[in-house]
């Protein structure tokens, strides 16, 4: 049997006449870019993450970036960020000529320690960057508390955790905005790129609104330096159509993911993601770790089940941040995950007979390394 990482087509399936009836509607409107499809997704996934306001943006880094911008993060300025995350939130801070300070991870949540955040702070510091990696959300109590203690702006990258929660929360109003991605791999994926800010804040959400569209209010009076990051209509309509689904489409991930929790749990050489009862994980990715990692895969792969690597070199030790000086061992949990950690097929669409095979596979490539 082979068993895809990801099988993008059969999870926009289900979709496709609905997708044909929203293509047909937005041709047929003759409005192509920020109107009607966009200001109702806007209203729908406002109210969805329990939100005032959401703007529709190009794509995930991008609402990162424009969120800091509108804030007036720049040159100098100190962001924390997690050591352990996808680049594209350390990019959005290099960006605006900010600087990345990077804070650790735990080793079991793979999320940002929050009791490392605090000696990280300097007088240059104006933001914190939480991500609620792989759908699994973040110590927001404790964030929260040392944002208000410091007068630190909190971002939620949430671009892989639509629709989480923490404790009675909706991810999206867990800090003072969010930025969310719906690449086509994301839980909710558009048909190309895509992108949001969600927030309660009034003077943000106006900000971030002439950022997106050259910084041009009504009469072409351009006031502040602006960027052309619009949400396309017909992806809005797309998202629209699948936003419906999404609750289903978490629990259904959810059932896979702790089925794998349970049968994967009895192999001892294989470490499995720990679940948090603060959190509601939306499980974007299922990753475990393993010392042999190579060999392990390796044995997977001829077994036909494909895994890939969240993410292979940390952001430190990427070349592109190679000016920032944090050399190999200088965040050494986020290294070691880096080193270990193994992503393995988990997607709304597996059927019983797929999800049996990945965990009888992984079963045996741990015993023949
Ligand atoms: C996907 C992702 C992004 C970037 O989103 P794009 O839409 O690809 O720009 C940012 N942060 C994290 C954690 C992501 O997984």
């Amino acid at each position: 049997m082979k068993i895809p990482f990801l099988d993008v087509y059969s999870i926009n399936k289900e979709f496709y006449q609905d997708f044909s009836n929203d293509f047909k509607r937005v041709f047929d409107s003759g409005s192509l870019i920020l109107s009607s499809e966009v200001e109702k997704f806007e209203d729908s996934f406002a109210n969805y993450c329990d939100t005032k306001y959401c703007v529709g943006v190009a794509n995930g880094l991008q609402a990162l970036e424009i969120t800091l911008r509108a804030w007036g993060i720049t040159k100098d300025d100190e962001v924390i960020v997690p050591s352990n995350t996808f680049i594209a939130t350390w990019l959005a801070i290099s960006s605006v000529g900010a600087i990345p300070v990077p804070v650790e991870p735990h080793i079991d949540s793979f999320n940002i320690n929050p009791d490392l955040i605090e000696e990280k702070i300097t007088d240059r510091t104006k933001a914190i960057i939480v991500v609620h990696l792989y759908g699994s959300t973040c110590e927001m109590n404790k964030i929260n508390e040392i944002a208000n203690k410091y007068s630190l702006k909190i971002l939620e990258d949430a671009a892989q955790s639509h629709g989480g929660k923490y404790q009675a929360r909706k991810v999206g109003s867990l800090g003072d905005a969010a930025a969310f991605s719906f690449y086509p791999g994301k839980n909710l994926g558009a048909l190309g790129d895509g992108g949001a800010i969600t927030t309660d804040d009034e003077k943000l959400f106006k900000k971030v609104r002439l950022i997106r569209n050259y910084g041009k209010s009504e009469n072409y009076l351009n006031n502040i330096l602006g960027m052309n990051s619009r949400l396309d209509e017909l992806q809005a309509a797309f998202l629209s159509t699948k936003l419906k689904k999404l609750d289903e489409i978490n629990l259904r991930r959810r059932n896979i993911a702790l089925r794998y929790i349970d049968e994967l749990s009895k192999i001892k050489s294989i470490k499995i993601p720990k679940l948090n009862q603060n959190s509601f994980h939306v499980f974007h990715l299922f990753v475990i770790r393993h010392s042999q990692r190579k060999k392990f895969r390796k044995n997977l792969s001829k077994l036909g089940v494909e895994t890939l690597i969240h993410y292979p070199i940390p952001p430190h030790l990427q070349s592109a941040f190679s000016y920032l000086n944090l050399n190999e061992g200088s965040l050494p949990i986020s290294e070691t995950i880096h080193k270990e950690c193994i992503s393995i097929p988990l997607y709304q669409t597996m059927n019983e007979e797929q999800i049996s095979y990945v965990i009888s596979s992984i079963d045996k490539a741990s015993k023949n390394l």
